[in-house]
């Protein structure tokens, strides 16, 4: 039987509410996408304004949000006309004077205020000709029961507004009448939708109550629990819908069994491999080791910064596959990319080991063709590439494992082309060097294992960073000197951004000027390389440093992925309080890549905003990219992170993961706790879930109130 959908009552539409209407009702939907009782109901107030503490006028200045303060009123007058007309009040406490304003409802409000009587007034504070002010404050008269009647209503609801709601009267006042209708007339329909053991081993509120609280709250704790509760509510949807996923693909998708360790494998680790593992690249390999002998798909996160050694592991699980009859790929977000892993991977296997070849958007047609009969009678082993790779007209033999590098610029979409390559899906192994915090990944890769090598091979110098002010700019010409002289290389990067582009290249401009005159020709080589460059003089320009006739690369930021110079042991960053943190530490990896010491300066103007301040503060600081990862989601909130704004998952309204992350892994251990017991939440126990995630949302029950 078809249960009817529609008796929810908040799905009723927002205008049969008492004291909409239809005509507030479309002001509502346009400015604030709200169009039922429900979508209302989640909207909560911005902030809270505490009434439980007085002020004195001597205390008050304008920088302070709302007061409320207690003044006796000794004089008023109507001033102006028309359109000047105001009422001015002069008041008093015994710290000083304040002058109280209106410019509308001059004359009710002159009618209503009493010369001689004491009034508690609540509103923002202002100053005018050097005196506090205060322009339409909220005015009653005082009296013991008044004040008990305020103290008892600490934490008044602010709700966001715009000019056009507040034409109809939805200022936030407005607003909180409605939801305080709301909330009288069907707080009680909300059912809950955790289940009791739940809700009682993590001390949550009940659902019905958190929602009042959150409009109306009682106090600070309370509202704190409320808030607690919903957050832990979305959370858990969201690690439900995603944990069910990974749930649902492993039982739906086989995967192809890797229980051999044979000739490639061995032909590499044993004869070839020119350095010890890390602890950190063994830990990984046997991690996937065990993945891809369970005969479910893998679909694993690798995240290492830069030079951790991402590339070895991943050619080494590709020999496995090889080893047990399959065939691999690994695919880069640009041609330059590609390239380089083709090269690195070239010269890691040698010469008569495995059979590994390109395929980009510029490989000939005829070279193409041969590639794509190597590739179906299983010949080729290996092909490295871009896109190119995913595209119909490639087809494999049997190909078994695929690497992707830089998942950020693939989409979910592409992944799941790849995957129908092969009858039964190859495992995927995506390769991340920007770092993520463990909370995001579980969030953002929910669904996918993740794999972390934390550890630089050994003997690799640690690379030195230090920031100079403009003011310090012949220290760094200094340095730059001396390492020219021992013959390295430099980078120098300058921002250079759409909104800001003219200045940026004048900058740019400038910046290469004074290079060239501190280090003339022919003395000092210097290629540049940025956006306004044509392609070939600027692939001119790259190859000149590559091969070491230029000792100097000025560049905007097209180095951030590409190039690899291991003699580069320098890294100058121009403006660097404008980049990002995970971009200053991206453009950082570049140098360190040799066994040489190498250094990062940044370089900034005088004056540093605060965050600013602390960017470059954490660069000097640390050379891990997961604390810094860290700092970033701090600074800048989950939205801004690389690479989150795709992912949707991200849009939540009340957690916050920079800030609840604590909460999120409890949530995350709580979610894993019942799909591990009862993953058909067949349990009694568990029958109010079932219900919850059987809504047509498919999981985010959140989305669904009652
Ligand atoms: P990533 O892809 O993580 O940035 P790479 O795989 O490119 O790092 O490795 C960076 C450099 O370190 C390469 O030159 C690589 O050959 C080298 N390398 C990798 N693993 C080790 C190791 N265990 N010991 C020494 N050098 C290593
Ligand atoms: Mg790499």
């Amino acid at each position: 039987m078809e249960l009817s959908r529609s008796t929810s009552p908040f799905e009723t539409p927002i205008e049969y509410l008492k004291g909409v209407g239809p005509a507030r009702a479309e002001v509502l939907k346009k400015e604030l996408a709200i169009f039922n009782y429900a979508d209302l109901l989640r909207y909560f107030p911005y902030k809270y304004i505490d009434r439980t503490r007085f002020y004195k006028v001597k205390d008050i200045n304008p920088e302070m949000p709302y007061v409320q303060v207690i003044v006796r009123l000794l004089r008023k007058e109507i001033i102006g006309e028309k359109r000047t007309k105001r009422l001015v009040v002069q008041a008093q406490d015994d710290t000083g004077p304040i002058e109280l304003v209106w410019f509308q409802g001059v004359t009710w409000v002159d009618k209503s205020l009493r010369v001689g009587k004491a009034y508690i007034i609540f509103g923002k504070p202002g100053m005018f000709n050097g005196r506090p002010q205060m322009s339409h404050p909220e005015m009653e008269q005082y009296s013991p029961q008044a004040i008990k009647r305020q103290g008892n209503l600490t934490l008044q609801p602010a709700y966001n507004s715009t000019e056009k709601l507040k034409q109809f009267s939805l200022d936030s006042k407005g607003i909180q009448k409605l939801t305080a209708i709301l909330i009288e007339e069907q707080a009680r329909h909300l059912q809950e939708n955790l289940p009791q053991y739940i809700i009682n081993k993590y001390r949550l509120m009940d659902r019905q109550e958190a929602y009042r609280q959150m409009h109306f709250p009682d106090d600070a704790n309370k509202l704190n629990e409320a808030q607690n509760r919903l957050k832990f509510e979305e959370l858990f949807f969201l690690q439900y819908k995603l944990l069910k996923n990974k749930l649902h693909r492993t039982q739906k998708f086989k995967g192809n069994i890797f229980d051999k360790v044979g000739q490639y494998f061995n032909g590499f680790y044993n004869d070839r491999l020119p350095f010890p593992l890390t602890n950190a690249q063994k830990r990984v390999l046997k991690e996937m080791r065990i993945d891809t002998q369970r005969g479910v798909q893998m679909n694993r996160l690798l995240q290492g910064d830069v030079g951790s050694g991402k590339t070895v592991v991943a050619l080494m699980s590709m020999l496995i596959a090889i080893d047990n009859g399959f065939q691999a790929c690994m695919m880069a977000p640009t041609e330059i990319l590609a390239n380089q892993h083709y090269q690195t991977i070239k010269s890691l296997v040698g010469e008569g080991l495995v059979e590994v070849d390109l395929l980009t958007g510029s490989t000939p047609k005829k070279q193409r063709k041969v590639l794509h009969e190597r590739l179906l009678n299983g010949e080729l082993k290996i092909l490295i590439g871009t896109h190119a790779l995913i595209e119909d007209a490639v087809q494999y033999q049997n190909l078994g494992f695929v690497v992707i590098d830089e998942q950020h610029r693939f989409g979910v979409e592409q992944r799941s082309k790849l995957w129908r390559k092969n009858i039964v899906p190859p495992h995927v192994l995506v390769m991340t060097a920007t770092p993520i915090p463990r909370t995001l990944a579980m969030t953002m890769y929910g669904d996918l294992d993740v794999s972390v090598i934390d550890e630089l091979p050994a003997g690799r110098k640690p690379i030195e960073t230090v920031h100079f002010y403009e003011s310090q700019r012949l220290r760094m010409f200094g340095m730059m000197r001396d390492e020219i002289a021992k013959g390295r290389q430099v980078y120098v990067v300058y921002p250079l951004i759409k909104e800001s582009e003219k200045l940026d290249l004048k900058n740019l401009e400038e910046g290469i000027e004074v290079m060239q005159r501190e280090f003339p020709r022919p003395k000092y080589q210097t290629s540049i390389v940025h956006g306004k460059i044509k392609a070939a003089e600027k692939e001119a320009e790259m190859q000149q440093f590559i091969k070491g006739t230029a000792q100097i690369m000025v560049a905007t930021t097209v180095i951030e992925v590409g190039v690899n110079v291991p003699n580069a042991s320098v890294m100058i960053i121009e403006n660097a309080e404008r980049f990002g943190l995970s971009q200053l530490h991206q453009l950082r990896g570049r140098v360190g890549r040799g066994a040489e010491q190498s250094y990062c300066i940044l370089m900034s103007s005088n004056k540093l905003s605060n965050d600013g301040r602390i960017r470059l503060d954490t660069m000097v600081k640390t050379n891990n990219g997961f604390e810094i990862s860290e700092i970033d989601l701090q600074l800048r909130g989950p939205g801004n992170i690389e690479g989150t704004q795709q992912s949707g998952v991200l849009d939540l309204k009340v957690a916050n993961l920079a800030t609840d992350q604590q909460l999120l892994i409890q949530v995350r251990k709580c979610v894993e706790e019942i799909f591990e017991k009862d993953p058909q939440l067949i349990n009694p126990e568990n029958q109010i879930l079932h219900q919850a995630t059987q809504s047509k949302n498919a999981g985010l029950s959140w989305d669904k109130i009652s």
